[in-house]
């Protein structure tokens, strides 16, 4: 996988786990006994920050404005020839281009990813 994509997967995944700490639907399943501590939620800040640095910054621009467009799901997998996001078929050269390069969906914008 492309570091680029890699690195957004990572920051997406830091963005999840500190808005699901804050929601009670996070403390409803199974963690009631089990808060978050606070040296987690500091040191997960932390590296997401540390994240954001390698990140260029018009690249983190447009992650942000998906993030904030969507609630989520910004990188986003291709299955076969679609966007897993917007469920649109991609253009087959930009389809096989996932698999190295950081490619957006044409139709809804989300960096996308290929798995074999
Ligand atoms: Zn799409």
């Amino acid at each position: 996988m492309n570091a680029k994509v890699e690195t957004l997967r990572s920051l997406e995944e830091f963005d999840h786990i500190l808005r699901d700490i804050e929601t009670e639907d996070y403390q409803a399943v199974g963690f009631q006994s089990v808060k978050a501590s606070d040296e987690f939620i500091k040191t997960a800040e932390r590296e997401r920050e540390k994240l954001t640095k390698k990140v260029d910054p018009k690249l983190l621009a447009m992650y942000e404005r998906i993030m904030k467009r969507y609630g989520g799901r910004v990188v986003v997998q291709v299955i076969r020839e679609f966007c897993g996001g917007c469920y649109v078929k991609l253009p087959s050269e930009l389809a096989a281009r996932c698999r190295t390069d950081l490619v957006s969906c044409p139709n809804c914008g989300r960096f996308l990813y290929y798995v074999k």
